[in-house]
């Protein structure tokens, strides 16, 4: 038997992670043409925006604008980051298909990057998914810096699996395992996976990896073999993070989806698709792209 998934599932989170902190503004015209053609790729679930305050990510103001002007494709989930009980009413006005909220597995990146402590985010946390429940939409809980924070180095894998089991009390059905600084080797995504043992399996997990050192695609292979099938990519490794310094790009959905071509791992999503929608980003932002996949389909 193959030590491959037959198939995985792909968040495509550029328009929302990887556009949050670019300098540049970008039009809602260009955010909707970008998610639009997203949708057309296979793609089943996008992450389109974030509704939080403006002066925090001025790049998102324009959320409810953006799901406003997009066109729905049929079987597409799309999603927004939610902050707070002011961003789930605005997610719940704009039709968000589901929300995503957030906490982190070190004390000094949840200060710096939510201006909370771990706990009081997950305190905050709380009404934002009974309320999100109540009105049917579903919940995916991210924890960032679960591997290494940019200020108190390595994680403890212990804190990831008590915030896991928070989160999972409080009826997030789904955790999200953010690598924020893109540090992680294969064996780091293994031990993390060990630790969670009988509170999160692998399969109900999603992997959120950057690619600092060129290793995210190792990782996504160590988290297959682990049981993974889900994770999240961003159009050409759209991204980075303001919060974390030296953090590169989120692993590009094209080395992802070719990875997976490679090996015979079915992602439903169509690579030339893919590339041309993040032409389109690429367009505006003025800069080039990092996906090494994506570069390598450019006649340059
Ligand atoms: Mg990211």
């Amino acid at each position: 038997m193959s030590e491959w998934p037959i198939r995985i599932q792909i968040t495509e989170v550029g328009p929302r992670d990887g556009l949050q902190n670019q300098s540049k503004p970008i039009s809602t015209e260009t955010k909707i043409a970008l998610i639009n053609a997203l949708s057309k790729t296979g793609l089943t679930n996008i992450e389109a925006s974030a509704f939080v305050h403006p002066s925090w990510v001025p790049q998102l103001a324009d959320a409810d604008a953006v799901f406003a002007g997009i066109d729905r494709e049929n079987g597409v989930t799309y999603s927004a980051l939610v902050p707070n009980e002011r961003g789930l009413k605005r997610a719940l006005d704009a039709g968000a298909d589901e929300i995503a909220v957030l906490t982190a597995a070190s004390e000094t990146f949840s200060q710096k990057n939510t201006n909370n402590s771990i706990d009081s985010s997950i305190e905050k946390i709380q009404p934002i998914v009974e309320q999100a429940n109540s009105n049917g939409m579903s919940v995916r809980g991210y924890i960032s810096c679960v591997i290494a924070c940019p200020y108190e180095g390595v994680t403890d894998l212990q804190k990831v699996r008590i915030i896991s089991q928070r989160m999972l009390d409080m009826g997030i059905e789904v955790i999200a395992y953010g690598e924020t600084l893109g540090v992680a080797k294969p064996d780091d995504i293994k031990r993390m996976y060990d630790a969670l043992d009988g509170v999160v399996s692998p399969e109900s997990s999603v992997l959120h990896l950057h690619d600092t050192q060129g290793m995210a695609i190792d990782c996504v292979a160590e988290a297959m073999k682990c049981g993974v099938i889900s994770f999240d990519a961003s159009c050409g490794g759209l991204g980075g993070c303001p919060y974390a310094p030296g953090a590169a790009g989120n692993m590009a959905t094209e080395d992802l989806v070719f990875f997976a071509q490679q090996i015979g791992v079915e992602t439903g999503v169509d690579l030339d698709a893919l590339i041309s929608a993040s032409r389109i980003i690429e367009r505006e932002l003025g800069c080039k792209l990092q996906s090494k996949t994506y570069r390598a389909f450019q006649d340059e």
